[in-house]
């Protein structure tokens, strides 16, 4: 059975093409500048040579058009007609309240999709586009949404609730969701192999450092604290975004700085973060290279960063009463031995001991921790896609 997952955002789509009966990934790409100038389809097979197309693309339709197009086109595909995709899988961030997993779409799923899309405006919009348009391209083809939200809907209510009247969760939903359910999902299923203990008995806490980045604290297989919120601005500090601060910045910035409440939002989440710190980038390697170089602010923004994780990992431990594991993946978790050994250094407390040379890996699967430490460190490279094929191959064929 092949599954088709595709991760649509506002103006790019990702997707990969798995043979389900390996896991193995048939060809996967990315498709760029939708609805503006520059329009472009990567397609990576994985048998052949890499293909580029540049052509307009003003909408998602045209773009999964483009996507099935390429799958099965006789020299650069990988199928021989659209038959053989039998499932597709759709990333949606945000289920709200209504999905604690993957589920198969059908009207109603559609109903409560566009019901949640005031929780996550600038996100679920683009999600839906890419399901009608292949529901109209593939009317027969099943499709599954999977939500970045839905691994953390185990949060206890003590955890999930803000300290504002009662009434505005019911009357708004204003509570903690989460994101990067599916990531912190996924390497807590890895860890779990890798320590070759049961999840239901193990602690973790999963280190999503990427762009974006959130913290999990995964006990017993699942989620019972993240750092992400109502929405993903909650929590570290990121690439742009500002992650935790007081909120009576936001009013006295607006006042002072005459900003609409477009432009304070624009600000909290583009302008922020590692980028605002260091005013050098919202890239790390382009901030750890800076403060190689001696730039103290790109330093600061590291260090800041740093204090973060270290912040949530404490009082992560603190929620579990213990941790067995603490694991670190995406694109600084995984490649950053810097960034690591900063945080875990001052983990000692814990009987947590990282190993220097082992901790010089990048991208790989690793235990990372001395043969003595009390907690074990993992690099787990994430993979959101694979586990959205599963999910889809799961519910597909239960149908
Ligand atoms: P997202 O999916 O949220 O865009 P990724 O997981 O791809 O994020 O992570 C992107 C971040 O990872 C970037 O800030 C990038 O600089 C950082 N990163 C990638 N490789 C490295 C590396 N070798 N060293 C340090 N940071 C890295």
């Amino acid at each position: 059975m092949n599954v088709l997952v595709i991760n649509c955002g506002s103006s790019s789509l990702k997707y990969q093409l798995f043979d389900m009966t390996n896991e193995s990934v048939l060809a996967k790409g990315l498709v760029e500048r939708i609805g503006l100038e520059g329009a472009k389809l990567s397609h990576r097979p994985a048998k052949k040579d890499k293909y580029e197309v540049e052509t307009e693309i003003p909408n998602h339709e045209k773009a999964i058009e483009l996507v099935l197009k390429a799958l099965v086109d006789s020299e650069h595909g990988v199928i021989d007609s659209m038959e053989k995709i039998n499932a597709i899988g759709h990333r949606v961030v945000h289920g709200g309240e209504d999905f604690s997993g993957s589920v198969f779409i059908d009207e109603k799923v559609m109903k409560a999709l566009n019901d949640n899309i005031s929780l996550a405006p600038l996100h679920n919009p683009p999600n839906i586009m890419g399901i009608e348009a292949c529901k109209k391209l593939m009317p027969n083809v099943p499709q599954v949404g999977v939500f970045d939200t839905a691994f953390h809907q185990t949060i206890p209510k003590h955890a999930f609730l803000y300290g504002i009247p009662y009434e505005y969760y019911q009357k708004y939903k204003i509570r903690k969701y989460g994101f990067h359910g599916t990531s912190h999902k996924y390497v807590a299923q890895r860890a779990a192999a890798m320590l070759r203990t049961p999840l239901e008995k193990l602690k973790l806490i999963t280190c999503h450092l990427g762009n974006g980045a959130s913290i999990c604290a995964v006990e017993g297989g699942k989620s019972v604290e993240t750092s992400m919120g109502f929405t993903p601005l909650e929590g570290l500090m990121m690439g742009t975004r500002s992650g935790d601060i007081d909120p009576a910045i936001v009013s006295y910035l607006m006042e002072k700085e005459g900003w609409s409440m477009e432009e304070a939002t624009d600000f909290f989440n583009k302008r922020c973060g590692v980028l605002g710190i260091s005013g050098v980038s919202s890239d790390f390697r382009d901030i750890e290279s800076a403060a190689d170089e001696g730039n103290e602010r790109a330093q600061l923004a590291l260090e800041r960063f740093a204090h973060m994780v270290k912040k949530y990992i404490g009082s992560y431990v603190a929620i579990m009463n213990g941790v067995d594991a603490i694991v670190f993946t995406a694109g600084l978790g995984e490649n950053s031995a810097e960034m690591r050994y900063e945080i875990c250094k001052s983990l000692t407390y814990l009987g947590l001991e990282i190993d220097r040379d082992k901790n010089f890996t990048r991208g790989v699967e690793a235990d990372v921790s001395t043969d003595d430490s009390k907690v074990r460190v993992l690099v787990i490279p994430t993979n959101e896609e694979l586990m959205i094929a599963r999910d889809t191959y799961d519910i597909v064929t239960k149908l």
